[in-house]
C-alpha cells in the first residue's frame, strides 16, 4: 500500500492536487473537509455537530474526525492506498492515523507539504469564495482564524514526520499541472 499525506495551509491547493494524484496513481482520495461538507449537506447528527466548529474555522473535535475517517477507510478495504487531504491536523490525529494504518500492516510513506506564502493563500481563498458556497471562505476573520489554527496546531506536525524522514517540501506556487508534476516526481520514487 502507498499512503500519502498532502499537507498544507488552508488554500494551499491540497484538495485539487490530492484528487489528481489519487486518480493518477489509483489511490483513494480521502478529504475530511469534503466528508464533513457531505454530512452537513445531508443534515446528519455528525454534520450538525461538525458545522458548529467548521463554520467558525475551528477544528472539529478529534472524536468526530476519527469516527468519520474510520468509516471511510473501512469502505475501501481493497484500496491500494490513500491520499489523505486535510488530515491529520494535530498530533493526536497523527497518532490515531498511525494506529489505524498499523492495524492494516501499513504506514505513511510520504508527507508532501505544499509551500505557499500567506498572502497568496488569502488571495486564493477569497477568489474561491466567489464561486464556492463554503461559509468558512466568505469572511476574513474566519480565514485568519483558520490560518492561525493551522500554524498553531497543524504545522508543528511537520516535526513529527520530519523525525521519521517523511517530509518533502513542494513549491505550491505555479500552475496546477506544474505542481502536480512536482508531486509526482516524489511519488514516482516511492512506488
Ligand atoms: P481548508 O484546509 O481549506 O481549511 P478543509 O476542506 O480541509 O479546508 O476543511 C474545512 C473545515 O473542516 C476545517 O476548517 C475544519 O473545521 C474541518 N476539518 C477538516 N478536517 C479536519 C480535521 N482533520 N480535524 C479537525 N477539523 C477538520
Amino acid at each position: 500500500m502507498i499512503n500519502i499525506i498532502i499537507f498544507g495551509a488552508p488554500g494551499a491547493g491540497k484538495g485539487t492536487q490530492a484528487q489528481k494524484i489519487a486518480e493518477l496513481h489509483k489511490l483513494q482520495h480521502l478529504s475530511t473537509g469534503d466528508l464533513f461538507r457531505k454530512e452537513i449537506k445531508n443534515k446528519t447528527d455528525l454534520g450538525i455537530e461538525a458545522q458548529n466548529y467548521s463554520s467558525k474555522g475551528e477544528l472539529v473535535p478529534d472524536t468526530l474526525v476519527i469516527e468519520i475517517l474510520k468509516k471511510e477507510i473501512e469502505k475501501h478495504p481493497e484500496s491500494s492506498g490513500f491520499v489523505f487531504d486535510g488530515f491529520p491536523r494535530n498530533l493526536n490525529q497523527a497518532q490515531e492515523l498511525d494506529k489505524m494504518l498499523d492495524e492494516k500492516d501499513t504506514q505513511i510513506q510520504a508527507v508532501l507539504a505544499l509551500d505557499v506564502p500567506d498572502e497568496e493563500l488569502i488571495n486564493r481563498i477569497k477568489a474561491r469564495a466567489k464561486d464556492s458556497n463554503r461559509i468558512d471562505d466568505q469572511n476574513e476573520d474566519i480565514i485568519y482564524n483558520r490560518l492561525d489554527i493551522y500554524k498553531q496546531d497543524t504545522q508543528p506536525l511537520l516535526d513529527y514526520y520530519k523525525q521519521q524522514s517523511k517530509v518533502y517540501k513542494i513549491n505550491g506556487v505555479g500552475s496546477i499541472n506544474e505542481i502536480t508534476d512536482r508531486l509526482n516526481k516524489v511519488i514516482d520514487k516511492l512506488v
